[in-house]
């Protein structure tokens, strides 16, 4: 593999290093099972993987130095790492990065309470899991996934509600489809004190699991990702100290949104990386399978659509670490959380996301009924990068927030 794939300028000597780190694994822990995954319905295969990450210091990098952590906070090396175990399984890359999205909040907070809780037991060996619940059920008053997330709307349709009871939240509602729902040590829960304060009232709280009143439902059977675990979690009465909110009025929000565009950025290198993979399948196997006297890959028809993929990966993972340098680089491009970097992060997402669609889609087509049965991978690359496009507010909110950073949007 090469590595003049980066510009330069993104990347520091460590990255190299990191991905080189991230490739191998990839190689060695995740290519020779990641068809077995879809059937792996008591987590061992999973479960291994995810704690030969965490031996590998995933879980405690962005903790901070003095909790034992690796104090990491570029989001181009984030980046980088995204898409190299999203090439293997992008399900099992997301279980185990949404762990450090779930205590993002926390850790730029400085967040003593929280951090001394949970700290302790994410820097260890063991493996531990994150949640991080924006998303609820919804109902007549809207209130889905992209409802909360949506800035414009600044919090008040949320329905989980987190009650000040002398030195104790009491939380009471319900979330939807959170990666590590089920499985997580830890969740992070988007609530509101009321709906009426709109951003005031946005509280990101820490649960840990297992926690009285908190309860979930069945996993949810999707059509791909299964290396990441979903369903619905029940907050009834759940109580928690009152130093686990995360920061505290207008900041929880301010932290929120961060953690939306953070994660457009990296969910963004996941379809690089997930597209990645799909096209080394083909690329490989169009230059060995022979159609009308030659391999498919010399036919022009043929060679225009590697051509079209190759074009897509590569744009959208450049521009992904554009937006990654960007997001890190604040004293140039302004602070995180704005219309601009909203902007920015979506468009890489939206792009990576259409492109990984694209690219399975075509591997696909190129390998024939090959391309349809689970030995040859590529099936799986096209079942898991399609919830890339429909998460983190989907296709249409990512668009209408790729608009923000161009004009006042009344939409
Ligand atoms: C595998 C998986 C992992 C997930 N992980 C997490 C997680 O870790 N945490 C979490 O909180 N959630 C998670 N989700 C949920 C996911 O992020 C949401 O489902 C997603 O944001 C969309 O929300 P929704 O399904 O409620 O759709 P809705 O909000 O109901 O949106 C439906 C449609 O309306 C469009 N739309 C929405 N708003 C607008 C608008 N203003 N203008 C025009 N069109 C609009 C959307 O683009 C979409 O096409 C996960 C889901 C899956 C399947």
């Amino acid at each position: 593999m090469s590595e003049k794939k980066y510009l330069d300028v993104f990347l520091k000597e460590e990255d190299l290093m990191a991905r080189e780190m991230f490739h191998g694994f990839v190689e060695k822990e995740i290519m020779p099972v990641r068809h077995l995954v879809d059937d792996d319905n008591d987590f061992m295969i999973v479960n291994r993987i995810l704690q030969g990450l965490t031996n590998l210091g995933v879980q405690k990098a962005a903790f901070p130095l003095e909790y034992g952590g690796g104090g990491a906070a570029s989001i181009v090396s984030a980046a980088i790492m995204h898409e190299e175990l999203a090439r293997g399984d992008s399900g099992i890359a997301t279980s185990a990065t949404v762990t450090t999205w779930a205590f993002l909040p926390a850790i730029i907070a400085g967040n003593k309470a929280v951090l001394d809780h949970f700290a302790p037991m994410f820097c260890g060996d063991a493996l531990k899991l994150g949640c991080f619940a924006i998303t609820e059920p919804g109902g007549t008053h809207g209130g889905g996934g992209c409802d909360i997330e949506n800035p414009s709307l600044q919090g008040r349709k949320i329905r989980t509600v987190a009650r000040l009871e002398g030195d104790e939240w009491v939380i009471n509602g319900q979330k939807a489809w959170g990666s590590n729902a089920g499985v997580a040590d830890a969740y992070c829960i988007v609530c509101t004190t009321d709906p009426d304060l709109g951003d005031e009232g946005i509280a990101l709280m820490y649960v840990p699991s297992p926690c009285e009143g908190l309860s979930f439902g069945k996993f949810e059977n999707k059509a791909g990702m299964q290396g990441d675990k979903n369903c619905m979690m029940f907050l009834e009465d759940v109580r928690v100290p009152k130093g686990f909110r995360a920061a505290g009025p207008g900041a929880d929000a301010q932290l929120m949104h961060n953690n939306v565009i953070a994660a457009r950025i990296l969910t963004g290198a996941l379809a690089v990386g997930n597209a990645q993979g799909a096209f080394e399948t083909v690329l490989k196997y169009a230059g060995e399978r022979i159609v009308a006297d030659k391999p498919i890959r010399q036919h022009s028809i043929c060679a225009g659509m590697l051509a079209d993929m190759a074009i897509g990966i590569e744009t959208a993972r450049n521009y992904c670490l554009a937006a990654a340098y960007m997001y890190d680089h604040t004293e140039t491009y302004g602070p995180p959380v704005s219309d601009f970097m909203l902007s920015r992060a979506s468009i890489a997402k939206t792009y990576a996301a259409d492109v990984a669609v694209m690219v399975t889609n075509k591997a696909m087509e190129l390998m024939g009924s090959y391309g349809y049965v689970r030995d040859y991978h590529v099936e799986k690359y096209w079942r898991d990068c399609k919830i890339i496009q429909l998460w983190e507010g989907g296709a249409q909110l990512g668009r209408f927030d790729v608009c923000r950073g161009y004009y006042e949007c009344n939409l």
